[in-house]
């Protein structure tokens, strides 16, 4: 070897590394691109190290809503992103947004900064037993043994995080790791996961169900979020094209095939729900957004076909007609084989099209009456129409709230994929800032112009409010809506509410669901430079609509005050909280 090469080596061996840099190396490898956190000891420079290789660092208020906006941009994006938080509280604080991806089966990797390893059991600055609380929300909970094993244990955390059924992942990193230096040669980084395989689904199960299919009465699809994940948009829209099949979406499956597409039938919910006698299931689990899947809400006897990538979930509260097992897209692809050899479609003319159609009418005449009424304050419909009257096509739409949720759902519509994020399968309160500001990232990396709207309830949006800033911040062109009903699920108004302070302490009085009436959330937007509206008409509404959407280069939340005791749709949202039951 000539000389000068050896001097290069010697030179090289004596490199040194930090921990942090190893870390932050080992997520560039596995192509993380963005990481959300608080923070503070020890994992400040775990932060700056993922900054210097150019993946986005986006400093949060707290951690939860740090965890939720992880979360969010796997879903989005099908890679995991990053959440980092400080030890004992910190990560506590994440349990939450863990909790919520992995009840979500969204892929996401926490990284959490932990006291040092020679002080363990001596009462340590913010010592917890991170590895273990982490374990019940997670696919797969693990500290490195040493800083040359955490580029093996961040690949494992990668991968598990989006093979199989997606799910949260988390890696303890003691604090004396993150400082400690260790020779660069010592480092050997893993390369990239591969995409996660595709399972296909056994033939003859694919037979079973198209035989099934061809000799149902009253068929239904049901598309869930785990289609959405998929990817599975083309081959679900041509089976239901191509069969001419009813399609119901659930919260999140909005917009696999668009909310205005003539199959869908989500304005008869219940009813298709209730006399369906074969339902396919893309990616939905038989839970409680679902009734279980039991009667009285379904036939006795519906034959369930379950399409899922979790052998687990397959036969959960039902006995299914068959299942199929394997990636959606690719077992859709499956049927549709079966449909081409074969061709098949449903009458488009049968009685069960007729009853579904029917009610679809008289729903939709229902919420269009309701949303007609022109006394003040408004109601959730009126509200709502106004906002879809203006909602771009291409945006998305971030929602949480009881009502709030529950009713702007049936009326804002999705005509893309992953385009609605919500309280979910956890019903978590509290996701809406994090959940809009993962989405306002990934559009502007991915599709620039495209609009986030972020539609609150007054309580929803409380739970992380001083996320505000974090938007203002980052100047991320968010519009907030908080629709303003004073309270959870409902509140008073003023002059109620101040009879109350009069005769007693409001802690004994005030009803627990009141907030102070008439708040001015909008000045909460405008503190950080962002523009508030506020609007009482439908006039004031769509004024302040139109400016915000014009303004395509600052956030805006408009606070949109709504009658305190609003009253719902006798119908069918009765299924998101026992108490509305
Ligand atoms: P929803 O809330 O829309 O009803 P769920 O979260 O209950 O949806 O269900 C989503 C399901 O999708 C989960 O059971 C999950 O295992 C499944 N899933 C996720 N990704 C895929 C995929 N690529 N192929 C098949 N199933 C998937
Ligand atoms: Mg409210």
């Amino acid at each position: 070897m000539p000389e000068s090469n050896l001097a290069e080596r010697s030179d090289r061996s004596e490199e040194q590394v930090s921990g942090a840099k190893v870390i932050a190396q080992a997520l560039k490898t596995q192509n993380v691109e963005y990481m959300f956190g608080v923070v503070g000891i020890p994992v400040t420079e775990i932060a700056i190290a993922a900054q210097e290789l150019g993946i986005r660092y986006i400093g949060m208020r707290n951690e939860q809503a740090a965890c939720y906006a992880a979360s969010a941009v796997g879903y989005l994006t099908g890679r995991p992103g990053v959440c980092l938080v400080v030890s004992g509280p910190g990560l506590i604080h994440a349990l939450g947004g863990m909790a919520n991806a992995n009840m979500n089966c969204w892929p996401l990797i926490v990284i959490g900064g932990s006291s040092e390893r020679n002080q363990e059991t001596m009462g340590a600055f913010q010592e917890f037993p991170q590895v273990e609380a982490c374990r019940p929300y997670s696919k797969f909970s693990v500290r490195p043994s040493s800083i040359e094993a955490i580029p093996t244990v961040i690949e494992k955390a990668v991968r598990s995080s989006i093979y199989g059924r997606p799910g949260a992942c988390y890696v303890d990193i003691p604090a004396d790791f993150v400082t400690l230096q260790v020779n660069v040669d010592s480092i050997k980084y893993k390369e990239c996961c591969m995409p996660p395989p595709v399972s296909m689904a056994e033939t003859s199960a694919v037979c079973m169900a198209a035989s099934i299919i061809r000799n149902a009465k009253q068929p239904l699809l049901i598309i869930g979020k785990g289609a959405a994940y998929a990817h599975a948009e083309e081959s679900i829209r041509k089976l239901v094209e191509q069969c001419k099949l009813p399609f119901l979406p659930t919260p999140m499956g909005k917009g696999v095939v668009p909310d205005n597409h003539p199959n869908c039938v989500s304005a008869a919910r219940s009813r298709a729900l209730q006399f369906a006698d074969v339902i396919v299931l893309f990616g939905a689990r038989l839970n409680w957004i679902l009734h279980f899947g039991l009667p009285p809400r379904y036939q006795p006897d519906v034959k369930f076909i379950q399409v899922d990538i979790c052998a687990e979930e397959l036969g959960n509260n039902v006995r299914p007609a068959v299942t199929l097992l394997g990636d959606i897209n690719a077992v859709t692809k499956q049927l549709l084989e079966q449909f081409d050899k074969t061709p098949w479609q449903y009458p488009p003319e049968s009685k069960w099209w007729n009853t579904l159609r029917e009610k679809m009418k008289s729903n939709d005449a229902a919420s269009k009456e309701l949303a007609s009424k022109k006394s003040l304050p408004m109601n959730y419909y009126t509200v709502f129409y106004h906002i879809q009257e203006q909602l771009p096509r291409d945006c998305f739409v971030v929602s949480e709230g009881a009502n709030t949720m529950d009713i702007g759902r049936t009326v804002l519509q999705n005509y893309l994929p992953r385009h609605r994020l919500d309280a979910g399968t956890f019903g978590t309160m509290g996701v809406g800032l994090g959940f809009a500001i993962a989405a306002a990232l990934v559009a502007k990396d991915r599709n620039p112009g495209k609009r986030v709207i972020c539609v609150e309830g007054d309580s929803a949006f409380g739970f992380s409010g001083m996320e505000v800033e974090t938007i203002c911040r980052y100047n991320l062109p968010i519009i907030l809506l908080v629709v303003n009903n004073n309270g959870i699920y409902h509140g008073v108004d003023k002059d109620s509410w101040k009879e109350m302070l009069k005769c007693q302490d409001a802690t004994t009085v005030a009803p627990p669901m009141c907030l102070l009436p008439d708040s001015h959330y909008e000045q909460v937007m405008a503190a950080f430079g962002g523009k508030g509206y506020f609007a009482q008409t439908p006039e004031e509404l769509q004024k302040s609509l139109r400016q915000t959407l014009e303004d395509t280069t600052k956030p805006s939340l408009i606070n949109i005050m709504i009658e305190p005791q609003g009253t719902r749709k006798a119908q069918d949202f009765h299924w998101l909280t026992r108490s509305n039951m």
